[in-house]
């Protein structure tokens, strides 16, 4: 899977192609399916595997949206304004519980998984109903020249990751003022 912060341009580029969009719902949409991760390692490794519920489309748009809905309500503006120095008050303003916050994180989560997808050896995307082993992301597919799923998925894995991480420093670059308000609002307030 990309590094989840990697799925930050995604994100990102969605809160530009409509500026409607809110742009923390997008970012915590975006991360939150992969935190059934390490709870999926250590509690069911063997079991289960490490992608499911979140990774499926109806975990995304339900449990995944009420998460990702609650997280950036209440916890993104006490978290980045604790660890980025972002005016709190400008962060509970963009961080109101709307229709189009709700619709955002729904996005948020649903492009994690488009993402996951196309780069994944296996993809929870329909589950139950369809085994998740039986759906190969294209990529990785594509650069299984040899026929062999593991070496694809490693190849699928390098160009994804590389390719977000450009996006992220190409996106840090052209923000250089008030660089944090820009990544976490998305927007500057001019009148301070
Ligand atoms: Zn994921």
């Amino acid at each position: 899977m990309p590094i989840t912060p990697f799925h930050y341009p995604v994100a990102w580029g969605l809160s530009k192609l409509d500026k409607r969009l809110n742009l923390p719902g997008l970012i915590v949409g975006s991360f939150i399916p992969d935190i059934e991760v390490p709870f999926l390692i250590i509690f069911f490794h063997g079991v289960l595997p490490d992608h499911l519920i979140l990774h499926s489309l109806i975990g995304a748009v339900t449990i995944g949206v009420f998460i990702s809905t609650f997280v950036t309500v209440l916890l993104y503006p006490i978290l980045v304004s604790m660890f980025f120095g972002v005016d709190r008050v400008k962060l509970n303003e963009v961080c109101r519980l709307t229709p189009v916050l709700v619709l955002s994180c729904m996005l948020g989560n649903l492009f994690h998984l488009l993402l996951d997808l196309l780069m994944h050896p296996f993809n929870p995307t329909l589950w139950p109903f369809i085994d998740p082993y039986n759906i190969v992301g294209i990529l990785v597919l594509a650069l299984a020249i040899d026929g062999d799923i593991g070496l694809g998925f490693q190849r699928a894995n390098i160009l994804t990751n590389a390719i977000t991480g450009l996006l992220m420093i190409a996106i840090l670059l052209n923000s250089r003022r008030n660089l944090w308000e820009l990544i976490f609002v998305g927007k500057i307030y001019l009148k301070d």
